[in-house]
């Protein structure tokens, strides 16, 4: 009997501002891709920005796409376990962060459930989640919508790969 399930194209928004962020994000990277039932599809530059609506030392951002097996709550759950493993503690609402990975897209599923709304509700604002979604699929964010977040100050560190 074939169990494989399909693969569907999601995208993880990263995010750290404790510790080595560049690092932190870079340790990320390494964990989704060894995930099981996760494939790391691209990865966008890592960008910088100050802290919105939170507080301490800049943020660094990426963006992912992987392809998954995992339905969306079990991708959720992988996520989680890797922000753990990088230490991250929530003392209260936006909190600095050793490691944040917030599921962006999920192929085309619309989830409102207690614990996992997609699309994420808030990246519609945040130029650190647009930004490096549209350095990496162009087609997913329009002009408006980049638009609208231009005034938030963001900026794109330079590759050491
Ligand atoms: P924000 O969601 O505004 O970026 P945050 O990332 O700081 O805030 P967290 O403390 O990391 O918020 O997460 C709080 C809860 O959000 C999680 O326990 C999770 O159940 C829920 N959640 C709902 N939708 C999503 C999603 N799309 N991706 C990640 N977590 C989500
Ligand atoms: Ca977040
Ligand atoms: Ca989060």
């Amino acid at each position: 009997m074939d169990t494989q399930r399909a693969e569907v194209t999601a995208y993880v928004a990263l995010g750290a501002n404790l510790g080595d962020p560049a690092q932190a994000l870079r340790e990320a990277l390494q964990r989704l891709s060894h995930a099981q039932g996760v494939r790391l599809v691209r990865a966008s530059s890592l960008y910088r920005t100050a802290p919105v609506d939170s507080s301490g030392p800049d943020y660094f951002n990426a963006v992912a796409e992987i392809a998954t097996t995992l339905t969306a709550p079990d991708l959720l759950t992988a996520l989680q376990a890797i922000e753990q493993g990088a230490g991250r503690e929530r003392p209260y609402r936006n909190a600095p962060r050793t490691l944040d990975l917030d599921l962006l897209l999920y192929g085309s599923a619309h989830i409102h459930s207690a614990t996992l709304t997609v699309p994420h509700p808030r990246m519609g604002a945040r130029a650190f989640v647009l930004v490096p979604l549209h350095e990496i699929a162009p087609r997913l964010v329009t002009d408006g919508a980049l638009k609208a977040v231009s005034g938030q100050s963001i900026q794109r560190m330079r590759s050491d790969r």
